[in-house]
């Protein structure tokens, strides 16, 4: 069995990963027993139904990022394991006799129970996270995890509930006609779910839960970052009673597993959360037979402090903005706008805030702050820490990388910003925020806050009601969360205007990325 090592993981790293065992170190002592057995077996993929090696034999390491030691092997699929993963897909999908002709509420109970076990394995699942992407152990048991599960719970009841119309036609050339005229909504059909490694867990759930509870069959290409919860899951959905080929998961790199399923005929829609540029490819890929996109892509969000905030609310709630999740989030709050009443206070407090927080491996129970991902998130954070002084900015907190081991950065407060700046326009997807001040709230607050090629969140904090929805009008971003941030339910959709994407997460209206809508029209 051939093994490749990450494209973007130096040889020096990848000698010293070599040297380094297990355990015994980082909170690996505290990982339970099911969860050392999970990694040390060599992770297979899964296709129809069956959990088998890739076609070419080749795997993958995968990284603790609190160390940069090996923690797994998984398998490197490419085009042949992703056609093998898309026909059978494809099959489960046109073969009437099982999932098609399932009952609505049969289907909606096996995604109840695809929640059901997620939260029975909720330790283990926590565990596995926090290893696999770094994250909290805490943030992983107390949010990854159970909004996963939410998210399966929320949507089984939308089985049963796929409705359409009844339709009055005026038809004017038949006079005299009558007819029964009728909408359907029906599975969009074999769907290619992209996802990627900040929260590995949640992404996939977000992907799989209406996708399945549509009647959609699926091929899911977790993060080559982090393979593992999506492994879990996978073998949680089969334990759930998923028929064969139903869900189907290839694990590997972008360009060799992402690309030819983003491109392979069989898929009728992609459904992809990553990078904007990342996008872009994947619209290009999907092009060739316009297959129906779905894109959850970048941000870099305003979030807007009004002189008449309650601050002891305000500073640790746009402090967590930016630095939850290492600021690994597409809709952290990156831009700080504060009026400048308020502006001395709130930069003093966010960077106390930020040199108070605990940085260490997840699964330390007390650690606030994880490693970035991998060694080249590392390197793109503290590289645009650099440009931003280089370009005259300075940190108030922060400003560099943290320790000499592992993947970790120092949260960091950038002040004296220009809004041309690159890390002022850029997402830099790391625990930096860049921090201006404003006189008054008006027109020019508004266009500063909308100069930006995303537009996936914002923030607000102020006492002011009506302030607070007028400014809610006028920000360009599909989710504006006021006196609060970061705030994501299953109920609530997500998405982004601009160049954040095409369509929503969740909610209802997550359903229409995986239902088409079809016309029936009975003369009589
Ligand atoms: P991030 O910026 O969060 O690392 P990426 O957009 O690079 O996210 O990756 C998100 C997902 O897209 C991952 O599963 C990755 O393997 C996949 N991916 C990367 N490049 C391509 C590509 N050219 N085609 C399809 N998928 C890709």
């Amino acid at each position: 069995m051939l093994t490749v090592a990450r494209k973007h993981d130096t040889t020096e790293t990848n000698n010293r990963c070599e040297e380094k065992k297990m355990d015994g170190s980082k909170g690996l002592e505290t990982l339970s027993a099911e969860v050392r057995k999970f990694i040390s077996t060599p992770k297979k993929i899964l296709i129809d139904g069956q959990w088998v090696n890739s076609k070419s034999g080749e795997t993958f390491e995968v990284y603790n990022p609190a160390t940069g030691e090996v923690i797994a092997h998984a398998q490197s699929s490419n085009k042949e394991d992703v056609d093998l993963a898309v026909k059978a897909a494809r099959r489960a999908f046109d073969d009437h006799s099982v999932w098609r002709k399932m009952l609505p509420s049969e289907r909606g109970r096996i995604v109840s129970r695809i929640g059901d076990l997620i939260l029975k394995y909720a330790d283990e699942l926590a565990q596995l996270e926090s290893l696999d992407n770094g994250k909290p152990i805490s943030v992983a048991r107390a949010a990854d995890v159970v909004l996963s599960a939410d998210l399966f719970h929320y949507m089984s009841g939308f089985a049963t509930k796929l409705e359409g119309q009844t339709l009055a036609l005026s038809v004017p050339f038949t006079p005299g006609a009558e007819y029964h005229a009728y909408t359907k909504r029906e599975p969009i059909g074999v769907v290619g779910q992209i996802i990627p490694w900040n929260f590995p867990l949640l992404m996939a759930a977000w992907k799989l839960g209406p996708a399945l509870t549509c009647g959609c069959t699926i091929v899911l290409k977790p993060a080559e970052e982090t393979p593992l919860t999506a492994i879990r899951l996978g073998e949680i959905c089969m334990e759930a009673g998923l028929p064969n080929g139903v869900l189907n998961i290839v694990t590997g790199f972008g360009e060799t597993t992402g690309a030819p399923l983003a491109g392979h005929p069989g898929v009728d829609k992609v459904a992809f959360t990553g990078s904007t540029e990342v996008g872009k490819l994947i619209v290009k890929a999907a092009s060739n037979d316009l297959k129906k996109l779905s894109l959850e892509l970048g941000g870099k969000s305003p979030n807007i402090i009004l002189n008449d905030a309650d601050l002891e609310r305000t500073i640790p709630g746009a402090a967590s903005a930016i630095f939850f999740n290492g600021g690994q989030c597409c809709a952290a709050g990156s831009r700080l706008y504060i009026q400048e009443g308020v502006y001395d206070e709130v930069i003093e407090g966010i960077a106390k805030y930020a040199k108070a927080m605990k940085i260490g491996p997840g699964l330390d129970p007390t650690t606030e702050l994880g490693p970035m991902v991998s060694q080249i998130q590392m390197e793109k954070v503290t590289g645009y820490i650099t440009s931003g002084k280089d370009e005259g900015a300075s940190a108030a907190s922060g400003g560099g990388r943290h320790g000499n081991e592992g993947y970790f950065v120092q949260p960091t407060v950038m002040v004296n910003t220009k809004d041309t700046m690159k890390v002022v326009q850029e997402e830099i997807f790391g625990p930096v925020v860049v921090a201006t001040k404003f006189k008054d709230l008006d027109d020019e607050l508004v266009r500063r806050a909308n100069d930006s090629v995303f537009g996936l969140a914002s923030g607000i904090w102020t006492q002011d009601i009506s302030k607070a929805h007028k400014l809610a009008g006028r920000i360009r971003a599909g989710t504006v969360w006021v006196n609060c941030y970061n705030i994501f339910d299953a109920s609530m959709p997500f998405g982004g205007f601009k160049q954040s994407g095409w369509g929503r997460e969740m909610g209802a209206a997550v359903l229409n990325n995986y239902l088409e809508n079809k016309s029936v029209c009975v003369m009589l």
